[in-house]
């Protein structure tokens, strides 16, 4: 017999401490038979519809919808999705759907709802077509799991590694495993278990502890009970701020819940047993600074992932160039996204001065101008072209634009000196042209201020005489308790003392 299965995706890693909002002209939205543009590519959909062709699935396709991590979602791009795939269902209802196999991340946030995948969950449950119609499909292991998902779910499996080399393999896995539910007319419940313990992103990867430990773990579990079909273990996402946001488990069982909620307890136990990964590392500022101090000659790098641009961050934190002019560093640079400091200094004339509030006009965490006395160095329409053409930054074109653009330079009444590329469009830290477009050689610098947690290497590695991680605070935080969780349930580690 062949299989009706309705295909769907809805996918967006929630950055709840960003401003700014992720609207539906955000998403990339493939509808209906679209859904098939994605066949053949490296995706988790396109593994999903690997596995419909291989299976002989009759697919029923909804909707797809992604977009790049971001702000809180606005509450019509989750009823823009409900309608197409509630219309799907309807016109599909009168010859049955057999299944519901999703491609989801598993941590979108919107204005209304906290778990988007767990209200949605229970809304397909409401439909009476899909009151008995399995549900499967695959998540990212950063997703936050909740309560909702796991009781209006049967067999969600999550991808296991970190950099996520393998989305498609486990997309692939969860559409066999979901056909062979059907076929077998056995019934898989979601148990899940979720010890209080928030990991910072740097702590997720999976070739290192605590996650290597975890995996190890629940591929044992896998082994030992034929009956658990999928064990997940969830690094979650700390920034998105909702309850169950953090690390969690789950498990795919035929057999009895009681057998695997046992086995993801020992987990949890795991987990709490190693929980001191979710404490920050690099140094503080201060720290930072002093070693800065040290050396004679630069570039040194102070990489500042709480402002993380490629992460979301506004790039225009202050707290960097404040420290480095208190403890009078010579001859910093600094690049700072703040388009109304621009519009300040534009009449000037180089060599001109004026007293300007300096960033942290976002408002998010961390964000704080800083008032400067400074003088016009230069000004310029703020496009460039990479000089490195494998330069990260690559996959969006070789032309960039960081808009209007003016180059100034600040002294302290300390005596600390530093240039600031101040630009009107936020850029990451990828490609040297940004500097040398504004005719600057970043190997002049004693000190660089990178705002980026990895991506910048390629291009400031190189020419880096050292590199100090700091840990300040800012959206991208390596240090989760400076953030100001709101709906997080406590008491959760490393929040509280556990
Ligand atoms: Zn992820």
């Amino acid at each position: 017999m062949t299989k009706r299965i309705l295909i769907a995706g809805l996918s967006h890693e929630t950055h709840t401490f960003v401003p700014g909002k992720t609207t539906l002209d955000h998403f990339r939205i493939l509808r209906g038979d679209a859904l098939w543009e994605a066949d053949g590519d490296a995706s988790c959909l396109a593994g999903g519809l690997a596995v419909a062709k291989e299976r002989r699935w009759r697919v029923l396709p909804a909707i797809h919808m992604s977009a790049q991590p971001a702000g809180i979602v606005t509450d019509d791009v989750i009823e823009h999705w409900w309608a197409a795939f509630a219309e799907t269902v309807m016109r599909e209802a009168r010859a049955g759907i057999d299944g519901i196999w999703l491609d989801m991340h598993g941590a979108m946030v919107s204005e209304s709802y906290p778990d988007v995948e767990g209200e949605l969950l229970r809304r397909i449950r409401e439909l009476p077509t899909c009151a008995d119609a399995p549900i499967g499909g695959v998540l990212d292991l950063h997703g936050n799991f909740t309560a909702q998902m796991a009781v209006h779910s049967n067999a969600f499996v999550a991808y296991r590694q970190n950099p996520h080399t393998d989305g498609k393999a486990m997309a692939e896995f969860s559409a066999r495993l979901l056909d062979d539910l059907i076929a077998s007319g056995r019934r898989a419940v979601t148990v899940w278990e979720r010890p209080p313990l928030i990991l910072p992103p740097t702590a997720t990867g999976t070739a290192f502890e605590p996650m290597a430990l975890l995996e190890a773990r629940a591929r044992g579990i896998e082994t030992v009970h034929p009956d658990i079909l999928a064990v997940n273990v969830f690094a979650g996402f700390a920034y998105a701020d909702m309850p169950d946001a953090g690390v969690s488990f789950t498990a795919v069982t035929v057999g009895h819940p009681e057998v695997a909620r046992r086995e993801l307890r020992t987990l949890g136990e795991i987990a709490m047993a190693h929980k001191h990964y979710a404490l920050p590392t690099g140094l503080s500022l201060d720290e930072a600074l002093e070693r800065v101090q040290q050396h004679t000659e630069g570039p040194v790098l102070i990489v500042e992932p709480a402002d993380n641009i490629g992460g979301g961050a506004p790039g225009d934190l202050t707290i960097v160039l404040k420290g480095l002019l208190q403890h009078r560093i010579q001859n910093a640079g600094v690049a700072i996204a703040d388009p109304e400091a621009v519009r300040e200094v534009w009449p000037l004339q180089p060599g001109e001065r004026k007293r300007v509030r300096i960033g942290g006009k976002s408002g998010g965490v961390g964000a704080q101008p800083l008032e400067l006395d400074v003088e016009l160095i230069s000004k310029s329409d703020g496009k460039f072209t990479l000089e490195d053409p494998h330069s990260h930054m690559a996959v969006g074109g070789l032309r960039h634009d960081m808009g209007p653009t003016a180059v100034v330079r600040v002294t302290s009444a300390q005596g600390g000196s530093a240039t600031l590329l101040l630009n009107s469009i936020k850029t990451a830290p990828m490609d040297l042209a940004q500097w040398r477009s504004q005719g600057i050689n970043p190997e002049d610098f004693f000190v660089i201020n990178i705002k980026a947690a990895v991506a910048h290497r390629q291009a400031y590695d190189p020419i880096a005489k050292a590199s100090y991680f700091v840990n300040t605070p800012g959206p991208c935080a390596n240090d989760v308790r400076v953030l100001p969780f709101r709906r997080l349930k406590r008491p959760v580690y490393p929040l509280d003392e556990l």
